[in-house]
């Protein structure tokens, strides 16, 4: 009988080892991949600050970008000065760019990071979505810009809900299939791109389940292409998903961008800002014509009894 426990006890700790997730077990640690570099000139603070939001975000970027077993990514991140980024870069980026990836490296201007509710800690992370996102999908055919610049805005957590509604105020949300392979150099129609990648990669998470993400990566690297992968998650061409999209958009903020395109608009609507002016102030002479009422009637006194 005790034999019989024990035997049976054994069999489910077997059982138990087999069914442990082996992801968890062989997660990359963030030291054992990952250097962060700081250039002579390079505040000693920023660069602790940009260590320490890598580092933090690093479990949530390797669940979602690398969801692979017994390998570990390697990059390194420099963080710059202007000069030496601009010395370095000059030719290879815009002027408004403050930091740029390759497979294992990238490059972090940490003086023009900051500002807009950004830091040099978030490009720091940004980049570094990049460079883990090139090693996972090593020569994968068509992974959008749109996905990869998308992804790595959502997980250094740059923007917030109001980037997506001055997203919509800003005029036209670019089709996704302009952003499939490259992003536009001018400032302003780059900055609505990257929200806009935002966007789209949180709406494959809404439609598709929260692990759409590493459910991509695994099928892209396993067929060496992204649109076969995007075929698998989304159980359709990657043309119905940009449809979809920007059918979402114009059904969930269309009416915001036909009001701010439509000139009557603001005129109805300073002209119903004056009718409840108008109304509130003739509710107000009311209550107070009622006040002044009891105030001037003389007050009821009432015997007591004696
Ligand atoms: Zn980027």
């Amino acid at each position: 009988m005790r034999r019989g426990c024990t035997a049976a006890a054994l069999w489910l700790l077997a059982l138990a080892a087999a069914w442990a997730p082996p992801a968890s077990a062989a997660a990359p640690r963030f030291d054992a991949c990952v250097r962060v570099l700081a250039d002579p000139g390079v505040d000693s603070g920023v660069a602790d600050d940009c260590r320490r939001a890598l580092a933090q975000a690093w479990p949530a970027m390797v669940a979602e970008v690398w969801p692979i077993d017994g390998a570990r990514p390697r990059f390194e991140i420099r963080l710059m000065t202007t000069a030496g980024f601009r010395a370095l870069h000059r030719d290879r980026i815009a002027d408004w760019g403050v930091g740029l990836a390759a497979g294992d490296r990238a490059w972090v201007d940490v003086e023009r990071s900051l500002g807009g509710g950004r830091s040099a800690a978030h490009v720091t992370v940004h980049e570094a979505v990049h460079c883990l996102l090139h090693q996972a999908l090593p020569g994968v055919a068509g992974v959008p810009a749109w996905f990869h610049e998308g992804l790595a805005q959502d997980l250094s957590g740059e923007w917030r809900f109001r980037d997506t509604v001055s997203l919509i105020l800003d005029g036209r949300v670019p089709d996704l299939a302009s952003l499939e392979t490259g992003f536009p150099a001018d400032a302003r129609r780059a900055d609505q791109a990257y929200r806009t990648g935002l966007l789209a990669v949180q709406s494959l998470r809404a439609w598709h389940g929260h692990d759409a993400v590493p459910r991509l990566v695994t099928a892209a690297r396993r067929d060496g292409d992204f649109r076969a992968a995007m075929r698998e998650v989304t159980g359709a061409e990657p043309s119905a998903f940009r449809e979809r999209f920007a059918g979402s958009v114009r059904l969930r903020f269309g009416w915001l961008v036909a009001a701010t395109r439509w000139p009557t608009f603001f005129v109805l609507l300073a002209a119903a800002a004056a009718v409840g002016i108008v109304a509130r102030r003739r509710r107000d002479r009311r209550r107070f014509a009622a006040l002044d009422d009891h105030a001037l009637r003389p007050p009821e006194i009432e015997a007591e009894d004696q």
